[in-house]
């Protein structure tokens, strides 16, 4: 895709400091990292986000998120480790090339939490309703 940052990457005409690279994906330190070791995890087909990937895709990419996710926590003593993808830009998405955050956490690392807050009555049901009514019967027990 022209224009695409990560295309580029992709395609080596951009630089990027690789962890790991197969043929359906690669794997670079995030240029910005929230801490040292903060690893982006991409595939090479170019995808907007998590919602126009293609399954086969998508299995393929988290399963490798999981494997580069313990690198990243043993290669950086973390004690913990955020895995996380922002999808359109209300979720913060900037690069729109699909790419899943591996993020090295430790305990006092001063970084907060998403704020939570809580349902008006009845309104859990409400969005409960509107979500079941959107997915297919199969998927349930
Ligand atoms: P997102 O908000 O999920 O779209 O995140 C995009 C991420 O890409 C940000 O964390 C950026 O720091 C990172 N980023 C942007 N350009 C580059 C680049 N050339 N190499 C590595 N990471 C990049
Ligand atoms: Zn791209």
């Amino acid at each position: 895709m022209p224009d695409c940052i990560f295309c580029k990457i992709i395609e080596g005409k951009l630089p990027a400091q690789k962890v790991y690279e197969n043929k359906d994906l690669v794997a670079f330190l995030d240029i910005h990292p929230i801490n040292p070791g903060h690893t982006l995890i991409v595939p090479k087909e170019h995808c907007r986000n998590l919602l126009d990937m293609p399954e086969r895709l998508i299995e393929k990419t988290f399963v490798a998120a999981k494997k580069i996710a313990e690198a990243v926590q043993k290669g950086t003593n973390a004690e913990g480790i955020n895995v996380g993808m922002n999808n359109e830009p209300a979720s913060g998405q900037v690069v729109f090339h699909a790419h899943i955050h591996i993020i090295p956490r430790y305990n006092n690392d001063g970084l907060k939490l998403w704020p939570g807050k809580p349902y008006q009555d009845g309104q859990a049901r409400e969005i409960q309703k509107r979500i079941l009514a959107e997915l297919p019967k199969e998927i349930f027990c």
